[in-house]
């Protein structure tokens, strides 16, 4: 390969440098490419949320206020939500519009809306379970997961009650995908 790349990689469980060297390698096909870990940080699923968004002249939003798994969509949209929330306030305010009570409102509104999406996007995570477990993903050993896989080439009652399972472990996931408007919180 000529000159560098970059790239970024996922991985999970215990020595990430060297599953992500040799996620590298199997992505690329070809083990004699030389390839340098530069960086590893850790990244944990979450379910918390600040017990209020304000205090004074501080306001908080987006990620500092609320974490959760990449479920939904609803991180980015929601803090841009936020966001929206706390500048027309603070635009009513400071034109003198309105008075300052108004800014003790952006905690009130929003902080549920915090409570809802980490309720909804771990709600999410636990709803990818079945088609994952479907397909042999949850199982710690490779070979297991082989063996799982390869019933969905079986001929008969295996794999048809494998696709039957993976069928239903998608339709488990429906309302993630199909709740149009959700990120309208
Ligand atoms: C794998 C994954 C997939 C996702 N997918 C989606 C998706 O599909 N749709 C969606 O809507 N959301 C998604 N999200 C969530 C979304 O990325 C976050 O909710 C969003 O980026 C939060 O934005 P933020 O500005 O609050 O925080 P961040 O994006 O974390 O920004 C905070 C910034 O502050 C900087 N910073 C930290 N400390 C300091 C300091 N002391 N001084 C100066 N700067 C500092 C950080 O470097 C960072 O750049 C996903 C998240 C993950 C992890």
């Amino acid at each position: 390969m000529a000159g560098e790349e970059y790239t970024r990689l996922y991985s999970w469980g215990n020595d990430p440098k060297r599953k992500a060297s040799q996620h590298a390698r199997d992505i690329i096909g070809d083990d004699s490419v030389d390839i340098e870990i530069l960086d590893v940080s850790k990244w944990w699923i979450n379910k918390t949320v600040a017990e209020y968004y304000s205090d004074g002249n501080i306001f908080c939003l987006g990620d500092m206020v609320y974490r959760h798994p990449p479920f939904n969509g609803l991180g980015s949209n929601t803090y841009i939500q936020d966001a929206y929330n706390l500048a027309w306030k603070i635009l009513y305010v400071m034109s003198r519009r309105v008075g300052r009570g108004l800014l003790k409102t952006y905690s009130v509104k929003r902080q549920p809306v915090g409570v809802d999406i980490i309720t909804r996007t771990n709600q999410g995570l636990r709803d990818h379970h079945l088609w994952m477990r479907a397909i042999g993903m949850t199982e710690p050993d490779v070979e297991k997961r082989k063996a799982v896989l390869a019933e969905f080439k079986d001929k008969g009652e295996v794999r048809r009650r494998r696709r039957q399972q993976f069928h239903e472990g998608i339709e488990n996931t429906g309302t993630e995908f199909h709740g149009l408007g959700i990120e309208m919180n």
